[in-house]
């Protein structure tokens, strides 16, 4: 069944004690409504014990925001899929531009940390999307095909169910400038066909395809609306409860 989804991502922000006191107040917040979707908070590495600790894990759930593509040993500074599900986490935020672009990850790398992931039982969210001058050179399609293709078209049907894809125009994040909900729409539905064409209407009728890219309280309920934009990954507006619940009320 496809879910909706909202999770935050916090990225290099908030010390220990900052991250379990917003994490306290989300939960709080959340558990005061009922929400028409699921709650995911992705913390940095430190704060994911305790966090799972504060929240109620039926409703908010933690996400890592990366991990190794080596399954254990001399990789000083890494953490490894296994470490992370040992934490709490039930998800892990693998792909993300900022990890691309900083980090040197390939698509090739993000194939092993996803299979890393999934063998240790943790649903990636698998992020894509393409970067301002690849949208003005209108290979946009293009680029989230192979993105997707080279990284997660080798999981079988059953893995790939399990994949949540969040489309984030590396151009919209953190700029203030968020794609239109007509863009949004547009690319949610290709690459929903992507993943008809490769394992078929079910499958991809049941993937949840997260918008990300300055979502935040105004824009959020317009783009919720489109058929093909299953919830939102969420930066800067994550990290203040009050935004960030603006977002989950926004189906
Ligand atoms: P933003 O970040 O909401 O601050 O644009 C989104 C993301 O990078 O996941």
């Amino acid at each position: 069944m496809r879910q909706n989804i909202v999770a935050g991502n916090w990225k290099m922000n908030k010390t220990l004690q900052e991250g379990i006191e917003l994490a306290k107040d989300v939960n709080q917040r959340v558990n005061a409504i009922t929400p028409k979707c699921k709650v995911v908070l992705g913390t940095p590495f430190i704060h994911i014990t305790e966090v799972v600790n504060v929240v109620d894990g039926d409703k908010v759930a933690v996400a890592a925001q990366n991990c190794a593509d080596k399954v254990s040993g001399a990789y000083t500074g890494e953490v490894s899929a296994e470490m992370v599900k040992s934490t709490g986490a039930a998800y892990v935020i693998l792909g993300h531009s900022e990890r691309r672009a900083y980090y040197g990850e390939t698509n090739a790398i993000l194939k092993e940390k996803t299979d890393l992931a999934l063998a240790n039982n943790l649903r990636p969210i698998f992020c894509i999307g393409e970067v301002l001058s690849e949208r003005e050179a209108n290979t946009h399609f293009d680029v989230v095909k192979s993105q997707i293709k080279e990284a997660l078209f080798h999981l079988s049907a059953d893995d790939f169910g399990k994949i949540v894809l969040a489309y984030e125009p590396v151009w919209a994040i953190g700029t203030g400038k968020t794609a239109s909900s007509d863009q949004a729409q547009e690319m949610h539905a290709f690459i929903r066909g992507l993943i008809t064409d490769k394992y078929g209407k079910e499958v991809a009728d049941n993937i949840s395809i997260l918008y990300g890219g300055s979502c935040n309280p105004k824009n959020a309920q317009e783009l919720f609306a489109n058929p093909d934009v299953d919830g939102g990954l969420i930066g800067g507006a994550s990290l203040k409860a009050e935004d960030f619940l603006a977002i989950i009320t926004a189906f």
